[in-house]
Order: C-alpha cells, then structure tokens, then sequence
C-alpha cells in the first residue's frame, strides 16, 4: 500500500508535500520520496525509511519550485530496494514527467513482457513503470492525451500523480479502488490519498477525484476530463476498497464520504448486536481496533478500557518477513494492563484478523496477565482471499480463514469464543447496500471486480511476478 500526494502553485511546494507525506506515514513505511518542478527541471529525491528521516531542512531546500509530488511506499516482504521507491521520474522525448502510484495494476507482467519484446528496458521492478513506457511510446501529440492512452491499456487499481515541466495531473482508475482527494490551499490545488493531510497542512477539502476522472492543473487553472468514458457504453461501477474503512485509512481522515473513525465504531456496534457475549471489560488492539472496540462497548453496556498498549517505536510487524521475528514483534509492539483485565471475562476487539498469529499472541499475553475468558471479535469478516489491487494480504494459503473454520481458528488462537462481522453487517456499517454495491470486497468473499491476470491466478494462489508499485 502506499500514500501519495501532490501540489500545484505553491511557493514552498516540496515543504508543504513533505507535511503532506508526514500525514499519510501510515500508509507506507518502507520509503518516501518527492520530485519538485522548477524551471522546468525535476528534482527528484527518495530515500528507505519514513518520511522524517528521507528528508531534512537542507534537503528540502534543495528542492525549488511552484509543484511536486511526492509518495511513501509500504510492502510486505523481500528485500527493501531504494530503486522502487517512489516517485519515479524520467526524461523522453518530450521532456520530463515523474510518477507517484498508489494501487496494484493486474495487467503489468504481460504489458511489460510486450514492451520488453520490442526493447524497452525497465530500471525497476514496479508495476508503475509500465505506465511509464506506454506513455513514452504512445504516438499521441499531446501529454494528456499520451497519459490517457496509457492509462487505457492498464487494468487495476490506480490512484496515481503525475508532474510534468507545466503540469500536475491526478487520475483515478475507473472502478475508483484506492482514495484521491482534490484540496485548496491558498492559491494552490492539492491532492492526497486521504483528508488527514489537508488537515495539516490546513488546505480546504474540495472534493474526491472521480473514479476514471483525470485532473490537469497548469497555469490555466484546474480542468477535468473523463479520458476512459469512451470504452464502454457504460461506465465502470465503483469498486472502492471496503479494506480502507476496516483497517487502511486515517480515523481522523473521511474516505469514500465517510470519517473512518465513524465507519469503524458502526462495525463495531453491528458485531456487538451479531456477536454479544457475557464480559466484564471491552479491550481493543490498538490502534486500528479501537473505533470497533468503541462501538462494541457502547452498544453492549460493557464498560471500555485499555486493556493493551501499543509501543509507538517499532514498525508495523507484518512487514517483517520470517514467522519467527513476526511472533516476537506482537511482543514488542503489544503489551496488557494487567490492572484492566485481572480476573475479567475480556472482549477483545481487532479490525481483521489475517494469519492469525497476532491474534494467538494476544490471548497468550491477556492470560498471562489474569484475564479469566477471552473473547474475540473481528470487526470485518473472515479474510479468506488475497487482494490484488494494492492491499499487501499474503498469498491465500498463508490466510488462515482460507482453510479453516471460525471454530478450528478459535482453536488456534486459543480464545474462549471468536466472532467476525458479517459481509452485510460491514458493508451496512459503510453504508453500502447488503449486495456491496459500490465496494470492492474481494478479500472477504473472492470476488474480483476486475479480472485477474494469468500471473495472477483466480483462485487467487500465486502472487504476481511485479512488485507493486504501492
Ligand atoms: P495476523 O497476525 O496476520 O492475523 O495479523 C492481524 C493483524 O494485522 C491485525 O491486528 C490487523 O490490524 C493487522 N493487519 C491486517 N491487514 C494488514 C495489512 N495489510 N498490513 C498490515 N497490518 C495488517
């Protein structure tokens, strides 16, 4: 997954996308970088690491210029590589033009194995290159119409900026997967994946891009195309990703229409309504689980507390690739107030519950710490199916919902009783129709909106070959 940003018309462009970046460090760790415009050069600066310690006041100044773009980058395993952080700029035959993606194209492998076969050669192994070379070799006259040629010949998820010598040009791709926001600020025109940064940088919310909108803002002002209209009869349907509400997003940001701090505390008062259970205390793992735990309690009775706490110094531990650092860093990351759950039947409260091991860990951690039954909820369903379109799931074998029954998980996990939300009461919670229309949930039930590549496999077993370049 991944956070991108940008800005046009501002004087202190690179500073305020650095704010703007700051904000959406929680969309992705591994990298950050930015590309400034000025006098129609690109200044391009990417480093591993969070977005405070790629760039400096020194670093920063040398970053001149009206615009920029900037992303941070997050992926689950393999090696960390300096040469697929992001933003990627390039120079072609007319002129420069820099990329900042966030979402997971399904069609990259056999796009680039075509642009490979007549001689292109990639310097990454991100999807986003790809669009990339389609742009460059598009025989179009014009640079929108070069994009928009491009973008017509890729499928997936994109939200997606790009800054040229003159332009900045946001897009979302047709089914509108990952979130795109249009601000103000001053004079300037802003775009993120998530409000949280406007919020910061103290930008006006304008608007959301739409789903298969293009947005060009240059020295004439703002301007709004439709480039994918014309090829289908009817337009694609929104596919947002219901994954942004459980987990991804900001509570303090609104996606999709609506504060994700509100989305999350309904799921959690669903499941209680779905799932009640005799307890003394309502717990949440933090943070992601504490809007549901919130919700949870209010519609039970059963009082809140901090029953866990969460370090803040050590990163996500799903990033960490082996099993056995994985089943340590619960440890680092997690600890239980033993004064909240001594002697209490406990419910505990997690957004989602994946491989399953984070999940172990805590009951072990709360009976060590007293708590008589331990009982917990998961505020989305079971995540059974891999994501293909920008979430980093593991491959489906290593999903532990995709094998085994809610009772064989409880079991693992060693709870006194497990119960996930239903796929309508989420999708109730997000205020989408029981069906899911407007909503990709493929994670929870296997149904991919867009089809998956041949690399990709239907069922959804193998990873694709490219990186993405979220
Ligand atoms: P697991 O041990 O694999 O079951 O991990 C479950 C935990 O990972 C939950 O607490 C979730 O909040 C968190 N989680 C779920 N999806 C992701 C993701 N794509 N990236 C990072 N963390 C996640």
């Amino acid at each position: 997954m991944c956070g991108i940003f940008g800005i046009y018309g501002h004087e202190e462009a690179a500073n305020i996308a650095y704010l703007g970046l700051h904000a959406l460090q929680h969309r992705g760790q591994e990298s950050a970088g930015l590309v400034a415009q000025s006098d129609g050069q690109l200044h391009r600066r990417c480093s591993m690491g969070l977005v405070s310690d790629a760039f400096d006041r020194k670093t920063l100044a040398q970053m001149p210029g009206a615009s920029a773009i900037g992303q941070v980058r997050y992926s689950t395993s393999g090696s960390s590589e300096l040469k697929n952080a992001q933003p990627f700029a390039f120079e072609y035959a007319h002129g420069g033009i820099a990329v900042a993606h966030n979402g997971n194209l399904v069609n990259a492998a056999e796009l680039r194995a075509q642009l490979e076969a007549s001689g292109s050669i990639f310097q990454t192994s991100s999807d986003t290159e790809v669009i990339i070379h389609l742009i460059a070799q598009s025989r179009e006259g014009d640079a929108l119409e070069r994009i928009a040629s491009a973008l017509r010949q890729v499928r997936g998820a994109y939200s997606v900026v790009f800054l040229t010598e003159t332009k900045l040009i946001a897009v979302r791709d047709p089914n509108g997967f990952r979130p795109l926001v249009l601000g103000r600020l001053k004079d300037s025109f802003v775009f993120s994946s998530e409000t949280c940064s406007f919020d910061l940088i103290e930008a006006e919310y304008i608007r959301e891009v739409e789903p298969g909108e293009m947005i060009v803002v240059d020295d004439k002002g703002l301007r709004s195309y439709k480039p994918f209209a014309a090829l289908r009869d009817e337009p694609e349907p929104k596919r947002f990703c219901v994954f942004e509400h459980v987990y991804f997003s900001r509570p303090d940001s609104v996606v999709n229409g609506l504060p994700v701090h509100q989305g999350r505390e309904k799921m959690g008062m669903q499941l209680a309504r779905e799932a009640p259970v005799e307890a003394d205390v309502v717990i949440a793992v933090p943070d992601s689980g504490v809007p549901a735990a919130i919700g949870y309690a209010r519609e039970s009775g059963i009082q809140y507390d901090m029953g866990l706490i969460r370090s803040h110094y050590v990163g996500r531990t799903f990033i960490e690739p082996q099993d056995s650092i994985r089943h340590f860093g619960v440890k680092l990351k997690l600890n239980a107030v033993r004064s909240v759950v001594n002697g209490k039947r406990v419910v505990v409260v997690d957004d989602s519950l994946v491989r399953g091991t984070t999940s172990r860990k805590i009951v072990q951690m709360l009976r060590n710490a007293g708590a008589r039954e331990v009982h917990l909820r998961i505020s989305a369903p079971p995540t059974a199916y891999s994501c293909f379109y920008g979430i980093d799931t593991p491959t489906r074998s290593e999903l532990i919902a995709s094998s085994h029954s809610v009772d064989e998980i409880a079991r693992y996990v060693t709870c006194d009783s497990l119960a996930y939300i239903s796929h309508e009461g989420m999708m109730g919670a997000v205020g989408a129709p029981a069906e899911g229309t407007g909503f990709c949930s493929a994670c929870f039930t296997g149904n991919y909106p867009v089809a998956l590549s041949k690399t990709v496999g239907a069922d959804g077993g193998e990873l694709i070959s490219l990186r993405s370049g979220d």
